[in-house]
């Protein structure tokens, strides 16, 4: 995905926005018509039945008919996409969109090209042998920082040539998506980015993502991701408070959290260029590129709980998701798959931080604190995160769990029938179980023996 900042005139704006509500509307009516399937209805329209109702709907219709029809029947193709991606994309049944909250429409490419086939030979139509044309974007690039696309209705708008190199602008881009966000319009060109090519030197690097330390490398450099200062973080604040206790659908109350909005755009912005550039800079200069598995969705789990049994310490647990969020783990992974594939490797994180990479000696109480590693068998000594991003590089697959009778590696003599965790900080703990002391570690996310309350009588595996 090629995303860069458009810079509209105020005609062209207002122009895009009236998209922006057509393609809402027709979107929103997608999503309240398959609503009202209920079991032995007769099957909801697809796209193509969709796209008639929406000739129909033009015809009666005098403000979606001013609209641009294209834009419009996007809005659907867009639907019929999140619809089939369901199951598989993460974001579940496609939902309502929101003024001012989900503003955006796809802009289908205008300009007909020949399409060829990957071997380079024309693609032709089976029936009539005539060459198929494909649809591309009407780009052009005004100078070196500065391009301008066609946008329906608006004409040429133009936008800023953020990325350097090649792959700039795509020219292969048949649609691209503007989005509104915060007071700004993006351009998002749908394609995915060239692999980076391996430097061949046969090296691999392992990847601890931790929350005091985004990304600890193996060779011993720590990466972290810029967040918002703290001067910065105060204004949020400032402004939050501002909005808070500004009178009800004041335009001070609206002016306030716009502000604080624009901040953590801000922060969000900076976290992607850092994962863009780190994910580039991995798959650059090293052969393999281990991660440690993460489900970060059960991580981020909200401990809030149900009426009937709410969670406890559900502000704290927040805070350790909001911290976790902030580290842009999933994205760097993304990335770095996509830049690098076939090179990048997920291993199993248990035990990682916990196994000393020099003996391969697994005990909790080598883990002195966040940041120190002394082995409790041979005495090495590292920094924690380094430690566990070796262990990582060394890939764990094959390596079996610890048991209760002492084998070959080692292990942590049972106590309390507890399986083997980390040092848990007793200033900054979460609570998970009722009557026992077990604390969250701050920096790294609760293991499922803690989030899970299991019987006592539990055995280690
Ligand atoms: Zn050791």
């Amino acid at each position: 995905m090629a995303r860069f900042r458009m810079y509209p005139t105020s005609e062209q704006e207002q122009r895009m926005l009236l998209h922006c509500a057509h393609a809402r509307y027709v979107w929103n009516l997608a999503v309240e018509q398959h609503a009202h399937w209920r079991l032995g209805r007769r099957p909801t329209p697809g796209f193509v039945e969709q796209c008639r109702q929406l000739t129909e709907a033009r015809r009666e219709n005098e403000w979606l008919g001013a609209g641009n029809a294209d834009v419009q029947q996007q809005a659907l193709r867009d639907f019929a996409k999140a619809k089939s991606a369901r199951f598989t994309s993460g974001f579940g049944e496609p939902t309502w969109r929101k003024k001012f909250k989900h503003e955006g429409f796809r802009v289908i490419g205008t300009d007909r090209v020949p399409e060829y086939h990957a071997d380079g030979t024309p693609k032709l139509n089976a029936k009539t042998g005539e060459q198929v044309m494909g649809r591309a974007v009407v780009v052009d690039q005004v100078n070196r920082r500065w391009a301008r696309v066609k946008v329906p209705g608006c004409g040429w708008v133009r936008f800023r040539l953020s990325a350097r190199g090649k792959g700039a602008v795509p020219p292969d881009a048949k649609t691209f998506r503007i989005t509104l966000k915060n007071g700004q319009w993006h351009a998002a060109f749908a394609v995915i980015p060239d692999s980076v090519d391996a430097p061949g030197t046969g090296g691999v690097i392992g990847i601890d993502r931790g929350v005091t330390i985004t990304a600890a490398l193996s060779d011993g450099r720590k990466l972290n991701c810029p967040q918002l200062t703290v001067r910065e973080r105060a204004q949020v604040r400032k402004h939050q408070r501002r909005a808070a206790r500004a009178p009800k659908d004041s335009s001070l109350k609206t002016a306030a959290y716009a502000k604080a909005a624009k901040l953590k755009a801000r922060e969000a912005n900076r976290r992607k260029d850092w994962c863009e550039k780190t994910s580039t800079m991995l798959a650059r200069t090293c052969d393999v590129i281990r991660f440690e598995k993460l489900n970060i969705k059960t991580m981020t789990r909200s401990a809030k709980g149900t009426l009937e049994e709410p969670g406890r310490r559900v502000a704290q647990k927040r805070g350790l998701n909001r911290a976790i969020l902030a580290q842009g783990w999933g994205l760097l992974r993304q990335r770095t798959g996509h830049k690098a594939p076939g090179r990048v490797e997920d291993v199993p994180a248990p035990y990682t931080s916990l196994r000393c990479s020099a003996c391969g000696w697994i005990d909790k109480n080598s883990r002195k604190s966040q940041a120190e590693f002394v082995c409790s068998s041979c005495g090495f000594t590292c920094n924690a995160d380094t430690n566990a991003s070796i262990n990582v590089a060394a890939g764990q697959g094959g390596i079996p769990r610890p048991r209760r009778t002492a084998g070959a590696g080692g292990t942590t003599p049972p106590t309390r029938s507890r399986s083997v965790r980390e040092p848990q900080p007793v200033w900054a703990g979460i609570s998970f179980l009722e009557g026992e002391d077990v604390k969250v570690d701050p920096w790294r996310p609760p293991s499922r023996a803690s989030s899970v309350p299991s019987s006592p009588r539990r055995t280690p595996i």
